[in-house]
C-alpha cells in the first residue's frame, strides 16, 4: 500500500480497517544471497539499499530481538554533516544528502526536520576551531554560518549569557542539520526492504559464523542454520562479541551512553544545541520533550542502561548552559550500547575471510550516518569495491596506523571520542 494523505482519508472513512502490516514476517529460507546480521538503522539501509540499488534482492536481515530495539531506537535523533576531516568530511555529506531525499524514496514520513544545528563556543580558540570546521563544512558543499554572541543571543534567547565561568561567545550554525524521529527510521527502512523482498527475520539470533577453506558459508542462529554467500556484520554495540564468531578481534569497546527526555512542554527550543564546555546538546521532540544527552558512562559495558552520577553529571551541564531546564520534570532515561572506535571514526570493510563484510565503531554519531552507511555498505558487498564517499573507513588503519581520522584530537582512546 502506498501512504499518501488520500489513503489517511480513505482509511479514516472506512473505520482504519484497511492498513495493512508494514512488514511481512517470513520463515527463513535455507540459502541467501546476502545475510546482514542486525537490524539496527545501518543493517536495514544496507539490505534496503542492496535491493533497490543493486537488485539483488534474496537478502535476510537477521535481528536477535526486534527491529529498532537497538540503537536506531534510542539515540537523540541528532542528524548532521559539520565534520572537519577529510574522509568523515564526504561521507557525512553524502549520508546527509541521502536523508534529504529519503522520505520521498520509502514513501514515509520519518519526520526529518532540518531545523539547524549551533554548536556554540566559549573562548577565543574554540572559536578558531569552529572558523576552521565551518571552512572545511563549506568546502565540502555543505553549510555553516559563525554568529556571534549578539546572533546566538537573538536565536537562542533562553540560554544563560550572564555566567562568567565559561560565557557564551558564539556558536557555529549548520542550517540543514536537524532531527529525524529516530524509531520511524528503522520502521520506514523495514518497510522499504520488505517491499523489494527482503526477508526480515526477527528473534533471530546469530549464534556462530561458518566459515569453510577461508570463506564464509553461512551464519547458525536460533531459527536454525541458514547458508549464504555473502555475510554482512552491523551490529553496532554487539560488534566484537559477533566477529568473535568469526576468530577476528576488533579494535572496539562498547561503552553505554545514556539519554534522557523530559515532559511535553509548548515549543521553546527551536533547533538542536550543542555545549561547548560540557558534554550536553538539546533538541525538542515533535511532542514537546526536551531530549538531551551527555557523556558515556565511561567504563565498558553491555548493559543498556546507565549509572546515577552520570545522570547528575549531564543535568549540571544542562543547568549550567540554560538555568530554565531546571523547572521541567524528566519523563524517562535510558542507555544504548555504543561500538567505539579507538580514532572516533567508523570501519567500513571487507575481512580477510572471504565474503565476509564488517560495519561498526559508529561511537554515539551513527544515526546521521544511517543512510550513508546502507548505501556504501551495499556498493561494498554488491561489487567488492569500497564506495569513494566511504573509502577511507578501512579496518587496517589501526594496524598500520595510515589513514587514522581522529575528528576530536583526543588520542587512541576510545571513550573519549
Ligand atoms: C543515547 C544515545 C544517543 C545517541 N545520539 C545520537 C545522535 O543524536 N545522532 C547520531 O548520529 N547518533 C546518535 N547515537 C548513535 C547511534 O544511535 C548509533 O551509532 C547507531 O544507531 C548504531 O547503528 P544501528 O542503528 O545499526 O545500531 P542498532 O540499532 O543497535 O542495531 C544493531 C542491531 O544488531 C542486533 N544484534 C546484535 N547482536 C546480534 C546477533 N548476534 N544476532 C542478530 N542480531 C544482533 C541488535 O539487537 C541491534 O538491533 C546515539 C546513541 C545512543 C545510545
Amino acid at each position: 500500500m502506498r501512504y499518501s494523505a488520500l489513503q489517511i482519508l480513505k482509511q479514516g472513512l472506512s473505520g482504519n480497517r484497511g492498513w495493512g502490516r508494514a512488514w511481512r514476517k517470513p520463515e527463513p529460507k535455507p540459502d541467501y544471497d546476502v545475510i546482514v546480521i542486525g537490524g539496527g538503522g545501518h543493517g536495514l539501509a544496507t539490505a534496503y539499499y542492496l535491493a533497490a540499488e543493486h537488485g539483488i534482492t534474496n537478502v535476510a536481515v537477521l535481528e536477535k530481538g526486534y527491529l529498532g530495539g537497538g540503537n536506531v531506537g534510542r539515540n537523540t535523533t541528532i542528524v548532521r554533516a559539520n565534520y572537519g576531516l577529510p574522509g568523515n568530511s564526504e561521507f557525512y555529506s553524502h549520508s546527509l544528502k541521502l536523508w534529504e531525499g529519503m522520505e520521498q524514496a520509502l514513501n514515509y514520513n520519518v519526520m526529518h526536520s532540518q531545523r539547524g544545528i549551533i554548536n556554540l563556543f566559549h573562548s577565543d580558540g574554540q572559536r578558531d576551531a569552529a572558523a576552521r570546521r565551518g571552512n572545511a563544512m563549506r568546502n565540502q558543499g555543505d553549510d555553516a554560518i559563525l554568529l556571534d554572541r549578539d546572533a546566538c543571543r537573538e536565536m537562542l534567547p533562553y540560554l544563560d549569557y550572564e555566567q562568567s565561568r565559561f560565557p557564551i561567545h558564539g556558536g557555529l550554525y549548520h542550517p540543514r542539520g536537524g532531527t529525524a524521529r529516530h524509531d520511524a527510521v528503522a520502521w520506514g527502512l523495514a518497510r522499504g526492504a520488505d517491499r523489494l523482498g527482503v526477508d526480515l527475520l526477527e528473534n533471530c539470533e546469530v549464534t556462530g559464523i561458518d566459515i569453510e577453506g577461508g570463506a564464509v558459508t553461512g551464519v547458525q542462529t536460533t531459527r536454525g542454520a541458514i547458508r549464504a554467500r555473502k555475510v554482512a556484520i552491523v551490529v553496532a554495540g554487539r560488534s566484537s562479541q559477533v566477529a568473535a564468531m568469526a576468530g577476528m578481534r576488533l579494535p572496539i569497546e562498547s561503552h553505554v551512553l545514556q539519554a534522557f527526555v523530559t515532559e511535553g512542554l509548548k515549543p521553546v527550543i527551536d533547533h538542536v544545541v550543542t555545549y561547548g564546555m560540557g558534554h550536553f546538546y538539546i533538541s525538542q521532540s515533535d511532542k514537546g520533550g526536551l531530549v538531551f544527552g551527555g557523556d558515556l558512562d565511561f567504563y565498558p559495558s553491555y548493559a543498556a542502561r546507565g549509572n546515577l552520577p552520570m545522570v547528575e553529571h549531564v543535568m549540571e551541564a544542562g543547568m549550567t548552559l540554560m538555568p530554565m531546564i531546571g523547572r521541567a520534570r524528566l519523563l524517562r532515561s535510558w542507555g544504548g550500547i555504543m561500538d567505539m572506535s579507538p580514532d572516533g571514526s567508523p570501519i567500513i570493510d571487507t575481512t580477510h575471510i572471504d565474503g565476509l563484510f564488517l560495519n561498526c565503531g559508529w561511537c554515539y554519531g551513527g544515526f546521521k550516518a544511517v543512510p550513508g552507511s546502507g548505501h556504501c555498505m551495499a556498493h561494498l558487498i554488491a561489487t567488492g569495491r569500497p564506495h569513494v564517499a566511504a573509502a577511507k573507513f578501512r579496518l587496517d588503519r589501526f594496524e598500520t596506523g595510515v589513514g587514522l581520522m581522529d575528528e576530536e584530537g583526543t588520542g587512541a582512546q576510545h571513550n573519549l571520542h
